[in-house]
C-alpha cells in the first residue's frame, strides 16, 4: 500500500457557502492535528484528532506562521472504514477562494503530503477493496449526470447492481471450471454422476451462462444511450420549419443543457433533458444556403445533392429521425424526406396555424402529429410522444428479467470475449467428440472467459485499463 498523503479540493471551484478539503493516507490524522492546532496523534483520545465520523468546530491556521485561516468543520474517517479504505479527514471551509487556497497552502506545506491526481481517492477505494470497478465507473457517471434518468442509472451502477451481477455469473463460471478439473484430477468414476457426469453438469451451466450474457448483450445499447444521450436528427425539406422547431425546444427554459456547433458548419446540435432523459437534438439544415448565397451558378445543384447527402448520413446516425413537414404544402410531400421515414421517424407536419390539415395524417406508413413551431400549438402532446419514444429506446423494460444495464463500450467487449470462449468451450464439449485433450482446452476456455468478467469488476490484471478509467475523473474525486 502506498504512504503517500494526498488531498485535495473536493467540492467545485468558484464561490459558494462552503468548500470541503478532502486528505487521504498515512498523513491525514497528523496534517488535520497540526492545521487545527490539536496535538499530533491519530487515535481520537490518545492524540489530537477529533471523534471518528462526528463534525467537528475547530479552528484551522497555518501551522508554521500560526496565522488564521477560518473556522470551519473537522470529520474525521480512521482507516478501514472511509471512502478510501485508509485514514481520511474533511474539511468543510467557507468556500471563498482565498479560504480554499489558504487552506491547500497550509496542507501542500506539510512534509509528505501532496497534491492528489485526478480520480486518485477513487482509484485508492479499488485498491483497497471498497468498490470494484464498475461502481468506481458508476461514481464518475454520477458525478457527471444531467438528467434524472442518467442519475438513477449511475446509482444503481455505484450501488453494486452491475458489479454484483458480473461477479456473480464469474462465480457460476468458476464452479463450471472447478467441475472440469476435478474431471481432470480424479477419475470419472470417483466423482457423483459417473462417467462424464461433471462435464455434463459444466456444460449445461455454461449453456445457461451464454443465454443470459446473450440476453444482457442484446439490449439495443440501452445503457450506453442513456450514458451519452441519444441522438435525434431532424431532417425535412428547406422552410418546413426544422431551426424555428429545434429553437423552440431549445428555447424551453428547463430543457436546454448546452449547445454546441456540430462539427460541420451545416449541423447544429443541442442537448435537451427530454422527461428526464438526455437527448442531442441535431438540425441538418444550411448547406442550400451556402448554395443560394453564392454564385448560384453551376454547382449549386452538386451542394444541394452533398446536403441532402449529409442530411441523410446524419439521419441514418440517429437514433430516432424527427421528419418535419411544410403543413403549408400539406397533403403534398417532401418526396426526399418521405423516403427517409421508418418506424424510428417521428412525423410531424408544422404550421398547423395556417388553416387545418386534412387527416389522415400518415406519412410512410407513420402516424404524424400536428403542431406550429410559431404559436406552440400541439407541442405539449408532441414532446410527451417524443419523450416516451426516446424512454421506450433507452430503459431497460419492465418485464425484463436480466437485471441492470450495460452501460460501457469496455463492458460490452468483455462480455463477447466472455461469450466467445463459452461458445468455444459447448463446442469441444459437445457430444461425441470427446478426446483426451478435451477436458483440457474445455478448462482454458473456461478460465479465459473468467478473466475476461473478472476484467469488467477489476478482480484480475486489469493494471492497464485502470489509468484510462481514472484519468476522466476530477481531481477530489
Ligand atoms: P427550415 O428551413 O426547415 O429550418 O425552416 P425555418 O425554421 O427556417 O422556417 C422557415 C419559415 O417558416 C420561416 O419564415 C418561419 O418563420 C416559418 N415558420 C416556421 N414554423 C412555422 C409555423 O409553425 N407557422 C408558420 N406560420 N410559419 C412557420
Amino acid at each position: 500500500m502506498t504512504a503517500e498523503t494526498i488531498f485535495a479540493l473536493a467540492s467545485g471551484a468558484g464561490r459558494a457557502g462552503i468548500a470541503i478539503i478532502r486528505i487521504s493516507g498515512p498523513g491525514a490524522g497528523p496534517a488535520l492535528a497540526a492545521i487545527t492546532g490539536a496535538k499530533a496523534g491519530t487515535g481520537g483520545e490518545a492524540g489530537g484528532s477529533p471523534e471518528p465520523r462526528r463534525a467537528t468546530i475547530v479552528k484551522l491556521s497555518d501551522p508554521e506562521t500560526l496565522v488564521a485561516i477560518d473556522d470551519g468543520l473537522a470529520l474525521w474517517f480512521p482507516a478501514p472504514d472511509s471512502f478510501t479504505g485508509e485514514d481520511v479527514a474533511e474539511l468543510h471551509v467557507h468556500g471563498g477562494p482565498a479560504v480554499v487556497m489558504g487552506t491547500l497552502e497550509a496542507l501542500g506545506a506539510m512534509p509528505g503530503l501532496r497534491t492528489a491526481e485526478p480520480g486518485e481517492f477513487t482509484r485508492r477505494a479499488f485498491e483497497n477493496g471498497k468498490m470494484d470497478l464498475t461502481a468506481a465507473e458508476g461514481l464518475a457517471d454520477l458525478v457527471e449526470a444531467e438528467t434524472s434518468a442518467q442519475r438513477r442509472q449511475a446509482l444503481r451502477q455505484l450501488r453494486g447492481e452491475l458489479g454484483k451481477l458480473y461477479e456473480s455469473w464469474r462465480e457460476r463460471l468458476l464452479n463450471a471450471l472447478a467441475h472440469i478439473e476435478a474431471g481432470i484430477d480424479f477419475s470419472d468414476q470417483d466423482l457423483p454422476g459417473g462417467p462424464g457426469g461433471v462435464e455434463a453438469a459444466a456444460a449445461e451451466e455454461v449453456g445457461k451462462l451464454v443465454g443470459e450474457i446473450a440476453a444482457h448483450l442484446k439490449d439495443n445499447r440501452r445503457g450506453e444511450r442513456l450514458r451519452s444521450g441519444l441522438l435525434i436528427t431532424i431532417i425535412g425539406p428547406p422552410n418546413a420549419g426544422k431551426s424555428s422547431l429545434l429553437n423552440l425546444l431549445a428555447q424551453r427554459d428547463a430543457a436546454i443543457v448546452h449547445e454546441t456547433a456540430g462539427t460541420t458548419r451545416d449541423v447544429i446540435e443541442v442537448h435537451l433533458d427530454l422527461g428526464g432523459y438526455p437527448v442531442i437534438v441535431a438540425d441538418t439544415a444550411g448547406l442550400r444556403d451556402i448554395g443560394d448565397g453564392g454564385n448560384g451558378g453551376p454547382g449549386v445543384i452538386d451542394v444541394e445533392a452533398e446536403g441532402i447527402r449529409r442530411a441523410r448520413g446524419k439521419a441514418r446516425e440517429a437514433d430516432l429521425r424527427l421528419a418535419v413537414f411544410d403543413g403549408q404544402a400539406w397533403p403534398e410531400t417532401d418526396s426526399h424526406t418521405a423516403g427517409l421515414v421508418d418506424a424510428d421517424t417521428l412525423v410531424v407536419i408544422n404550421k398547423s396555424d395556417l388553416g387545418r390539415l386534412a387527416p389522415p395524417l400518415i406519412v410512410g406508413g407513420q402516424p404524424g402529429l400536428a403542431i406550429s413551431a410559431l404559436t406552440g400549438d400541439g407541442i405539449e402532446t408532441f414532446l410527451a410522444v417524443a419523450a416516451e419514444r426516446v424512454a421506450g429506446l433507452m430503459e431497460t423494460t419492465a418485464s425484463s428479467t436480466i437485471g441492470p444495464a450495460l452501460t460501457r463500450a469496455r463492458h460490452r467487449e468483455a462480455l463477447e470475449e466472455c461469450r466467445a470462449a463459452l461458445e468455444r468451450f459447448l463446442a469441444v464439449t459437445d457430444g461425441d467428440k470427446w478426446s483426451d485433450k478435451t477436458p483440457e482446452l474445455a478448462a482454458e476456455d473456461l478460465r479465459l472467459a473468467a478473466r475476461a468478467l473478472g476484467r469488467i469488476t477489476g478482480r484480475v490484471d486489469v493494471e492497464d485499463v485502470l489509468d484510462a478509467i481514472f484519468r476522466d475523473f476530477c481531481i477530489g474525486k
